[in-house]
């Protein structure tokens, strides 16, 4: 490639959660490190991490009932909802570390304590949710969820789900109270504007990194467009993340990577309904997460959520599932076709013919009406009238296709995918599920892969910022309860302490 401009230790490629996270943790491990910055947009946390383009659910297993799945002997596995908890409850231990070290402020602007429930419908699904229930209830991870089948009950839990149900309705809810609303885009956005006090960290938006490739010297060279002047620069740093969100997959073929081979990408883009009346938003507090529908993939599960944003409380019923051909909202119409190589076209086809079903599913989902998208609501809100409710565009989600033992040749997967270089001098981001919410762990692991060396010598820095680092806090109850005794204090999610009015007025 052309002339360099600039040698650094890091680069990040895009300013999303992802980036976010990993610039904050090197930057506490080692201080002494450059870290560069490129971002294709005006600001940071624009795309899915933006708080309008994700449901902001802090993950934790809670209420989401595809984190738990039924046996084939009636049984309830629960391995899934336990990693999914415990990842967050890494993520609450650094964001707790950062509010206490100064180096973020005002937790109430990214998280807010809410009840997450899980609520059903018919005698099958409350007999699975009941499962769950007891399932679920003595693990110390899940302390304090209750269930109820009792009508009054359900009435104080959720209001306006309850309000004119009619009574012959079977339902059945499970509640907990300690769950989270989470503002990604504002953390995102508080990461970066404490990584940019620091002369070692250089964040330069409007830049589109078009190239990425190994040079002669080991060490990787990015090819960078400033789109406001259109001019070219060619970067080089010892490693690189590729954290372009859906557009991670585009990067990690142009490295060349044996391990980015025989990968494809699958876009599945997300709508929500937002509230516009405020009598009707004040009648609901908590996520409440529905059941998948027959055939709809885990991440389209309906949910009514009370959401936190700009200190205003919001109510989106949502997602629903849809197609576009981008890989991120602010993509090409070209980015599916494109994605497709002579390395991953085999795949790519395998997952063609094995997911018709998830293709019908989601043009069916495209051609919608607001009348149809209501309908669905008015599973929730029996009496949801179509003026209080608006259409909004949520985020792309890229999910991975790769060739598995147990699914075969292009086998669609719903989670996160690191992939990392042999050597550990490349690392990208692909995959969407439980996504934001564990992008700590995510980033742990991805130190893990990429630093061995340097492990030994951060261990007991990181330590200090996630106590439970290398535990199991389940195994561990009292390890546990002082870690989320420290977050609820910190993050300010007690919620004997606050009253959703309080913490507005305080933020
Ligand atoms: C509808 C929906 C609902 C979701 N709900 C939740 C939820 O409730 N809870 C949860 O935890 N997660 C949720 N997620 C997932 C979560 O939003 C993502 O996992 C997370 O935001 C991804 O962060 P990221 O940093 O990898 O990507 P992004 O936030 O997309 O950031 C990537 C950045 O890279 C930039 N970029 C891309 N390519 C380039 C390039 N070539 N050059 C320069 N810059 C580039 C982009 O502009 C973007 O700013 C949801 C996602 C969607 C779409």
């Amino acid at each position: 490639m052309g002339n360099r401009q600039s040698q650094t230790d890091v680069i990040l490629i895009g300013a999303g959660i992802m980036s976010a996270t990993l610039g904050v943790l090197l930057k506490e491990l080692a201080p002494d490190w450059n870290i560069t910055v490129f971002e294709k947009l005006s600001k940071a946390g624009e795309e899915s991490s933006n708080e309008w383009n994700n449901a902001g659910t802090g993950h934790a297993a809670l209420c989401e009932l595809n984190y738990t799945t039924e046996k084939p002997d009636g049984s309830i596995d629960i391995s899934k909802a336990i990693s999914v908890n415990e990842q967050f409850q890494v993520s609450l231990q650094f964001w707790s570390y950062l509010v206490r070290n100064n180096l973020i402020e005002k937790p109430e602007d990214f998280i807010m304590p809410l009840p997450h429930m899980s609520m059903v419908q018919g005698e099958e699904n409350i007999a699975f949710l009941k499962k769950r229930f007891e399932a679920l209830s003595n693990n110390p991870l899940f302390e304090g969820m209750e269930f109820s089948e009792d009508p009054k009950i359900l009435e104080q839990w959720m209001p306006l789900i309850m309000e004119d149900r009619d009574h012959n309705d079977k339902i059945a809810a499970t509640k907990i109270d300690h769950g989270t609303d989470v503002n990604f885009g504002a953390l995102t956005r508080m990461l970066f504007e404490h990584l940019q006090k620091d002369d070692t960290v250089t964040v330069n938006y409007n830049h589109l990194v078009e190239d990425v490739k190994r040079t002669e010297d080991g060490l990787w060279e990015v090819k960078v467009r400033d789109t406001k002047g259109n001019i070219l620069a060619y970067h080089t740093a010892k490693f690189v993340f590729l954290g372009g969100g859906g557009g991670s997959l585009h990067l990690l073929q142009k490295s060349g990577i044996p391990e980015g081979k025989r990968i494809g990408g699958f876009p599945v883009s997300g709508l929500f309904m937002v509230c516009n009346n405020p009598d009707v938003v004040e009648q609901h507090h908590a996520k409440v997460y529905g059941k998948a529908k027959v055939g709809a993939p885990p991440m389209s599960v309906p949910h009514l959520d009370t959401r936190f944003i700009d200190n205003k409380k919001s109510l989106l019923f949502g997602p629903f599932a849809g197609f576009s051909p981008k890989f991120l909202k602010t993509g090409s119409m070209f980015d599916l076709i494109t994605s497709v190589k002579p390395d991953n076209i085999v795949t790519m086809l395998a997952a063609g013919a094995k997911n018709f079903p998830l293709t019908k599913y989601l043009i069916q989902q495209v051609m919608l009406s607001k009348e149809q998208r209501m309908e669905e609501l008015r599973e929730f809100i029996p009496n949801a009238k179509s003026e209080d409710w608006d259409l909004l565009v949520a985020g792309q989600r890229v999910q991975v296709i790769k060739d598995t033992e147990t699914g075969g040749k292009g086998t669609l997967q719903f989670g996160t995918e690191l992939v990392t270089a042999e050597d550990g001098s490349i690392a990208a981001l692909l995959g969407a599920s439980p996504g934001a919410s564990t992008a700590v762990q995510v980033m742990l692991n991805l130190l893990e892969r990429c630093f061995p060396e340097q492990m030994k010598e951060w261990e007991p820095k990181i330590k200090e910022m996630v106590p439970s680092y290398g535990m199991s806090l389940m195994e561990n109850p009292d390890l546990l309860q002082e870690v989320k005794e420290e977050a609820n204090k910190t993050l300010h999610l007690d919620q004997n302490d606050n009253s959703t009015s309080d913490i507005l007025q305080r933020a």
